[in-house]
Parts: C-alpha cells; structure tokens; sequence
C-alpha cells in the first residue's frame, strides 16, 4: 500500500498547539491553513512525533492523471512512533502488539482524490500537546488496515476470514463510535434478507447521521452522469417502500469516471451516501439513497456473493495447508 496521505498535521509551539490543514480550502472550524513562512519544517503527525512535511497536491489533467489534493506526508527517514494509531509502515518498526483474533480496523484514507471521508474523527482525543489517542483504548490492538480504494474492501472479503471481517470496525466517520462492518457494507438484497442492511443505513441517515459506506447495487447499465440500481425492496409499517440507490458520476476533469458503470451488472460503490425525502411513487413509497463518485477508485464491478465463495475457496486451502506447515 503506498504512502499514507495525512489530511492534518499538528504545530506545537510551547503552550500553544494549531492544527494544521494543507489549503485553506474547506477550511473546518478550529483548523488554520497551511502557510510556509510559520508552518514549514515545524509539523508533526497528528497521533506522534514523527515529522511531516506539505506536498501541494497536482492538478487534474483532463483524461489523465486524476491529480491529488494537497496533503501532508512524513519527512524522509522520519518514522512513526510506538503511540501512532495510522496502520504502520515497513520503515516504522513498531512494536505494537496486534490481536489477530480481533476484528480489523479499517481507516479509509481517500484523501489524494476526496476530502469528503476526512471530517473530524469522533473516536479520538488529544492529549495536552495535541496528539490523538483513541478514547477507547481497547482499539489499539486491532491491526489497522488503510483503505484508499474500493478494491481493497474486495480483498478484505476474498481473504475468507468472515468472522474477523464482521468484527472489524470503520475508523473513519464523523460519530464517536467507530462504525461496524455492516453498518459500512450495505449488500443489495438476497433472497428473503429484505434489504436490511439498506433499511438500517436509511434509518441512520434519516435521524441525521453522517457515514461513509459501501454499496453493492445492481444496475442495467447504460452510462451517463447518473446510474440508478434497481430498487431494494422493504416495507415501512406494512407499506411497500423502496430504497433507490443512485450514483452520481461527477468529474468533469477525468472523463474516465463517467464511463466506470457503462456494463449492466453488480458495482461496489464507496462513498458517502445522502437520503431523499421519501415520496409516493407509482408502485408505493421511494426514497433515493444519492452516492456521488469523484474518482474511479470508488466503484468496481463486483458481487459479494463471488468475493465471499473466492474467501471460502481461500480458507479451505489455508486449513488444508496448515497441517503441513507445522510439521516443517
Ligand atoms: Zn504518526
């Protein structure tokens, strides 16, 4: 996985502690915009010590490069320390002892294409010099997993390792409880299931809240700037109500997003869905569930159904293979 992206770095300087965001775009309250002249060779990362420094970011390149928003990255040969709670790289050398018995714990870090999933992290604190630390402890030995793509949630589910995936917790979310794995994953309906990981994501946003998600839709296909799968079907209070999920493809800049749903089929789409106000339609109640897509790296044709038979093929072959590894 490449190089973590940090979307805030900490400026401490004695008593006085200044979190720092790359631009002064969509500024958030409490953050000051990056500014060379005070701020250069003075920034650290948000949950240690190590060092960063400010990368501008490039620009979209029409058809092209997809361009990267500005961000912070660690200095060269600066290494994150014991407390960091961001998934460590080969360089850091941490000791931290995970439970591998233990669900994941998934920080989706999209930022080189999409602020939207970087809002104030709910589950942390700060300590009196600004560094984060989880409130819940406990979480710190769940092994962390960074997330920048869609297909890496495929590669979660074709591990085969079902029980520890169901137990794995979604870092990134505005809420101070981390999100479970399926309040994150949202499978489109199978047989008599109701679509009830749909209901419970509508509910959740229906009372106001604010999540990132992954959908699995089903769609004809066709292209354009908006792709409608078919609809879940539930029932409210004994009325028919279908839950309608809709991607907006939105980069004018990188024509390639437009065309990554031409195919009829199943798509996971990572995003951060928004509810309609529920309406009469023909057959009976509707509300769309918008999602909207900025970058190719939040949608890829797949069918959880397939993911998970590639996991359990996965598991079987590791239960066959361990007898054999422990005689060597
Ligand atoms: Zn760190």
């Amino acid at each position: 996985m490449s190089e973590l992206l940090m979307p805030e770095a900490r400026f401490a300087d004695g008593a006085r502690v200044e979190i720092v965001q790359p631009s002064a775009r969509d500024l958030r309250p409490g953050r000051m915009p990056y500014a060379a002249s005070e701020h250069k060779g003075r920034l650290s990362c948000m949950f240690c010590d190590a060092s960063l420094h400010h990368n501008a970011g490039t620009p979209v390149i029409a058809g092209g490069h997809p361009g990267r928003q500005a961000h912070f990255v660690t200095d060269p040969g600066s290494r994150h320390g014991e407390t960091c709670l961001l998934p460590p790289r080969p360089q850091d050398g941490r000791a931290t002892e995970y439970d591998d018995t233990l669900g994941w714990r998934i920080h989706i870090n999209t930022l080189d294409y999409s602020d939207q999933f970087n809002l104030a992290a709910g589950p942390y604190e700060r300590d009196e010099e600004g560094r984060l630390r989880l409130k819940n402890p406990a979480l710190k030995t769940h092994r962390p997993v960074a997330v920048t793509d869609v297909k890496h949630i495929a590669t979660l589910i074709r591990r085969g390792q079902f029980d520890r995936l169901r137990a794995s917790l979604v870092m990134m979310a505005d809420r101070a409880q981390p999100l479970a794995w399926d309040e994150f994953l949202i499978r489109y309906m199978r047989g008599g299931d109701e679509g009830y990981r749909y209901k419970g994501l509508m509910n959740r946003l229906a009372w106001g809240g604010r999540q990132p998600a992954v959908l699995e839709i089903v769609t004809e296909g066709g292209g354009g700037r908006c792709v409608e799968s078919q609809p879940v079907r539930t029932l409210q209070r004994g009325l028919r109500l279908d839950i309608i999920p809709r991607v907006w493809l939105d980069n004018r800049d990188d024509t390639r997003v437009m065309g990554s749903m031409t195919g009829a089929g199943r798509y996971l789409v990572l995003g951060v869905p928004r509810l309609s106000q529920q309406f009469e339609g023909r057959k009976g109640l509707v509300r769309y569930l918008n999602i909207s897509v900025t970058d190719r790296r939040q949608v890829m044709p797949a069918d959880i159904d397939r993911l998970m038979e590639e996991g359990r093929l996965k598991a079987s072959r590791r239960k066959r293979q361990l007898p054999g590894l422990a005689a060597e």
